[in-house]
């Protein structure tokens, strides 16, 4: 049986782009009577606090989506995640690293190429710190845990956005400086933990999924199914932001606009039903099906909302 999970993160209300991605992801689990968790991705540090975890629950709830059991917080996992980043690291599969990220820019080989986070690392420190004490004893700095990359790509089949290439581009941060884990280590930990068997999220995180594939396999874990969902644009192609309105649910509720305006223009953006829908999200389970969604960007303001 399916396993899928809604994974915010709580940095405010929720907009019309993620709105679109959970109820996907609940459409997905829920048309097949699957069991869906929900994990609050509150490790991004001081901006995190206890309102903006409640606004996103309460931002759920409004849509109509449910899950199964108590939400699962990162913050509080995070001993969780410092443990598996030591084992790589005692296994010699991540090694402490100091440099700065203007370092890493300057060490680059020109012409460089970027990774989805930042230009490619170029090894400076693989191979040169015992641990993470003995890189603070020698440059006073504290340091973060990458993972060694040894292959150029780990090519992997996407439900949705089919064969992807996956190239890695290159080693990879797991633990941050001030030793919480990077996004890439903690999602891996916590989908496995959660029993997760499909993974439902836009395709701006389609470059992780390779360096995730790697962790599952550093871990020996069964990675789940990956299904990467075009992104949400405004009319002018771009990702729908704030130079589109503001399209957060709770400024849209403050407008007055209901729940079913809401689900029935997600529905629309989607394919699923004709622009100018209502509806609660239970009403597209029956004939929900992932391959009708068109493959391209969701157009989302051309429907109307509001
Ligand atoms: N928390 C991430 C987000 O809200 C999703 C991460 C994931 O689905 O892997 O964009």
């Amino acid at each position: 049986m399916v396993v899928g999970r809604l994974a915010p993160s709580p940095t405010g209300s929720l907009h019309l782009g993620n709105a679109r991605t959970f109820l996907l992801a609940w459409l997905s689990v829920r048309s097949r009577g699957g069991t869906l968790l929900l994990r609050i991705e509150d490790i991004d540090g001081p901006r995190v606090k206890a309102e903006t975890v409640a606004q996103a629950i309460e931002d759920l709830r409004w849509l109509g989506l449910d899950w199964d059991g108590e939400p699962v917080l990162q913050s509080e996992r995070l001993e969780h995640y410092a443990t598996v980043a030591r084992q790589l690291c005692e296994r010699g599969l991540a090694y402490p690293c100091t440099c700065t990220r203007r370092e890493v820019e300057e060490a680059a080989s020109a012409p460089h190429e970027t990774g989805d986070d930042g230009p490619v690392y170029p090894g400076t420190c693989r191979g040169r710190y015992r641990d993470l004490e003995a890189a603070q004893a020698a440059t006073g700095r504290d340091a973060a845990l990458r993972f060694r990359v040894d292959v150029d790509a780990v090519p992997f089949a996407d439900l949705f956005a089919r064969a992807q290439p996956g190239r890695v581009a290159g080693d990879f941060v797991i633990q941050k400086r001030d030793g919480g884990p990077a996004y890439q280590l903690a999602v891996v930990v916590d989908d496995a933990a959660m029993g997760v068997t499909e993974v439902l999220r836009a395709d701006d995180l389609l470059p992780s999924t390779p360096r995730q594939l790697l962790l599952y396999q550093a871990l020996g874990l069964v990675p789940p199914t990956f299904v990467h969902v075009p992104l949400v644009v405004g009319g002018d192609g771009k990702r729908l932001a704030k130079r589109h309105g503001d399209t957060s649910l709770r400024s849209l509720r403050g407008r007055g606009v209901t729940t079913a305006a809401v689900v029935g223009w997600l529905a629309a953006a989607c394919g699923l039903r004709p622009a100018g829908t209502r509806c609660r999200a239970d009403e597209l389970l029956r004939d929900f099906d992932l391959q009708r969604l068109p493959r391209g960007p969701f157009r989302g303001d051309e429907h109307g909302l509001g």
